[in-house]
């Protein structure tokens, strides 16, 4: 293409030059400045970079400056002519499309006015040289001119480019309509997404994609928030072409511009979002659902392996009271240390159940701990006696004597670190000993250790230690006995108390374990209630009770009612809720002993009603829950109904005593 434009200008040059002038005489001088101006338009010709048409007509064009500037020459026309012209050209390089192409333009041109003078026949040469330093520097000026045009050309289209890049990306389809909502401008990707052509959407009216249009008071109301807030977005149902709908969130801008007012519509298809946002919240509800299940499952378990467990326990302690030979009485005391480890068993799932799904609630109450760490040396000392391990107990000074915190979770703690180092310990000795590690506003923070000279754990097994079911090697079980979940509820528990719990052994020489729980201090020293009473006193103080005993269940009705009978208490049986209110009314009572689930009416309405009812008024003694329902939420629901106290069943004969004698004492 070059070559050709090179051959082409060339031929027109030196047509003008040599052949169309008037001598039509071959002329040397002019041959050379035709030839070096055919160079130096192919060279302009070559370099413009634009399509054909444009191509051809920058061709025609410096032709037609070429034959202008020629002719002017040769026909010894005047200096300011020559200056005239090369301004009219110099303009005309402005309309050039790329500053390159001006930039050719101004340097032929420019070449073109030196040619002209050298080989004017005119004498004013001299004025030639102050003709062609102005049109010099017109260039220079000419040039800035175009650099600044073009410069300020392709900011504003990279502006556009981008404006338009970014809306076409962006996923959100923008469509722009008037205050009516016809539409003006829609994107490709609001085309696609309604199911149109995009441009077939221009004249359309927006609230026609609207699953409900909108109620003048809506619309109303849309329109004030615009015009308030110039923003207004929501979820709303949209439909496509084909009339079927999707979930859109829609936000709308309102655009004052050149004297319009537009509204800018984003809208995004938000079904799929939506989809999963709903089979998340299925898969939250199926677990919760899962998990009430499961916490349920685990309460009627507890209730129903307590009810029997209760017959049980309960005619085992009265059978033990009767006149046995020795192998009889070895007997029922199996029968008994059997049933005690059920219900160590059944509690520990319970719990462990309640710390996995983050039920258990702590309790916050005074308690001397120096008296709750001597019953856990109480119960521990017949097992450690019976081995000849030493039992040391040591509570430093800084440890106060009462705190404020859940004693029954401590002492599970405590107990279970202790009972396990007394069960893997078979000579030596087993220590507990407290410290306080600091004290801040009335917080403490105290550390527990117990520490044992038996048979330690292997390094390897360290990791495993606290993890549910877990145990140091699967012979321990049939040895020692256990669930391998103590350590694991433990663990979760001292966490519930702010605390952490650390372990160090040493194969075959013992092991430590070191826990640390927060408590708050008491601001008064407790006072134990002196429930010591000799048994002749208490004889007489019980067989002066009257008690109503509300159970529905046969054999355990037995198994109360034998109980109470044998401590000298006079005993009356209901059946259910409605029994007890009726009893009420025609007996006084000393207590009442409430069983929960029963039938016709429950033990928490018929405590309700007991209490609310101005009938039963002052004939109502203290109501104590005795139920199977151990979780702690039962707890509470007895509480809120104004139950004194609770007693889990398989029923503790000594719960039960304190029970009665608070009751004796309140009525003496
Ligand atoms: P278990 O009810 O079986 O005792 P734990 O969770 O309390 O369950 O203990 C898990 C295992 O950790 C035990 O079976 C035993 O192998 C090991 N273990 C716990 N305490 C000690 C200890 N003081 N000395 C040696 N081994 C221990």
């Amino acid at each position: 293409m070059s070559v050709i434009g090179i051959v082409i200008s060339a031929f027109f040059a030196l047509v003008f030059l040599v052949f169309l002038d008037n001598s039509k005489e071959l002329v040397w001088d002019r041959v050379v400045v035709g030839v070096i101006s055919a160079l130096v338009y192919g060279y302009s010709f070559m370099n413009i970079p634009t399509k054909r048409f444009f191509r051809a007509s920058s061709f025609l064009f410096y032709v037609f400056t070429a034959q202008v500037v020629i002719s002017c020459a040769l026909n010894d026309y005047e200096i300011i002519h020559l200056l005239a012209l090369f301004l009219t050209l110099q303009a005309i390089a402005i309309s050039f499309k790329t500053q390159k192409a001006t930039v050719q333009y101004l340097v032929t041109t420019n070449l073109l006015l030196f040619i002209c003078i050298i080989i004017m026949p005119s004498s004013e040469r001299f004025l030639g040289v102050y003709v062609s330093l102005s049109f010099m520097i017109g260039s220079g000026l000419i040039f800035f001119i175009v650099r600044t045009k073009v410069k300020f050309q392709s900011s504003t289209k990279l502006q556009k480019e981008l404006l338009l890049a970014l809306i076409n990306k962006t996923e959100d389809s923008i469509v722009v309509t008037d205050f009516e909502g016809v539409i003006y401008e829609a994107t490709p990707q609001a085309g696609k997404l309604f199911d149109y052509d995009y441009q077939e959407l221009e004249g359309l009216d927006i609230s026609d994609f609207r699953k409900h249009r909108l109620t003048e008071e809506e619309d109303r109301i849309g329109v004030s928030k615009l015009l308030k807030e110039k923003f207004w977005n929501d979820e709303i149902r949209m439909k496509k072409r084909d009339g079927s709908e999707f979930d859109a969130f829609v936000s709308i801008s309102w655009i004052h511009m050149f004297n319009l007012e537009y509204l800018v519509y984003r809208i995004r298809d938000i079904s799929e979002d939506n989809a999963a946002k709903a089979e998340l919240i299925k898969a939250k509800e199926d677990a919760e659902a899962a998990a009430k299940a499961k916490a349920e499952f685990l309460a009627t378990m507890s209730h129903e392996i307590r009810t029997p467990m209760n017959g049980v326990i309960g005619m085992t302690e009265l059978l033990g009271d009767t006149p046995l030979n020795e192998e009889q009485k070895n007997f029922v005391n199996t029968i008994q240390i059997s049933g005690k480890n059920l219900l160590t068993i059944i509690n520990d799932i319970l719990d462990f159940s309640k710390a996995e799904s983050g039920k258990i609630e702590l309790e916050e109450a005074p308690f001397d701990l120096e008296q709750t760490m001597d019953e856990i040396m109480d119960l521990v000392a017949p097992s450690a006696n019976k081995k000849n391990i030493e039992l040391k107990k040591t509570i430093n000074k800084g440890v106060p004597k009462s705190v404020v915190g859940d004693s029954t979770r401590l002492k599970q703690i405590v107990l279970n670190l202790i009972g396990n180092a007394v069960k893997f310990t078979h000579e030596g000795s087993v220590e507990l000993a407290v410290r306080k590690r600091s004290s801040q506003e009335g917080m403490l923070n105290l550390e527990f250790a117990i520490i044992d000279t038996g048979i330690g754990i292997p390094s390897e097994k360290m990791d495993f230690l606290f993890e549910s079911f877990s145990k140091v090697d699967s012979s321990t079980t049939r040895k020692y006995g256990g669930t391998g979940l103590g350590l694991a509820i433990s663990k979760k528990l001292i966490e519930l108390m702010g605390g952490k719990v650390m372990v160090s052994s040493e194969d075959g020489k013992g092991s430590k374990f070191t826990f640390n729980v927060h408590l708050d201090s008491v601001q008064q020293e407790i006072v134990p209630e002196n429930i010591e009473v000799s048994e002749t006193e208490e004889e007489s103080l019980l067989s002066t009770l009257n008690v109503l005993v509300a159970e529905d269940n046969l054999i355990n009705q037995q198994v109360i009612k034998l109980l109470l009978q044998k401590k000298g208490v006079n005993v009356t049986i209901a059946n259910n809720g409605l029994e007890v209110l009726n009893l009420v009314n025609s007996d006084l009572f000393d207590l009442i002993l409430m069983d929960i689930q029963m039938p016709e009416m429950d033990g928490l309405e018929a405590t309700e009603r007991l209490l609310t009812d101005d009938q039963y008024g002052s004939r109502v003694p203290d109501i104590i829950a005795m139920t199977a329902n151990a979780m702690d939420q039962d707890r509470r629901n007895c509480e809120q109904a104004g139950m004194k106290g609770f007693i889990s069943k398989p029923i503790n004969v000594e719960e039960l005593k304190t029970v009665l004698l608070k009751a004796a004492r309140h009525k003496n």
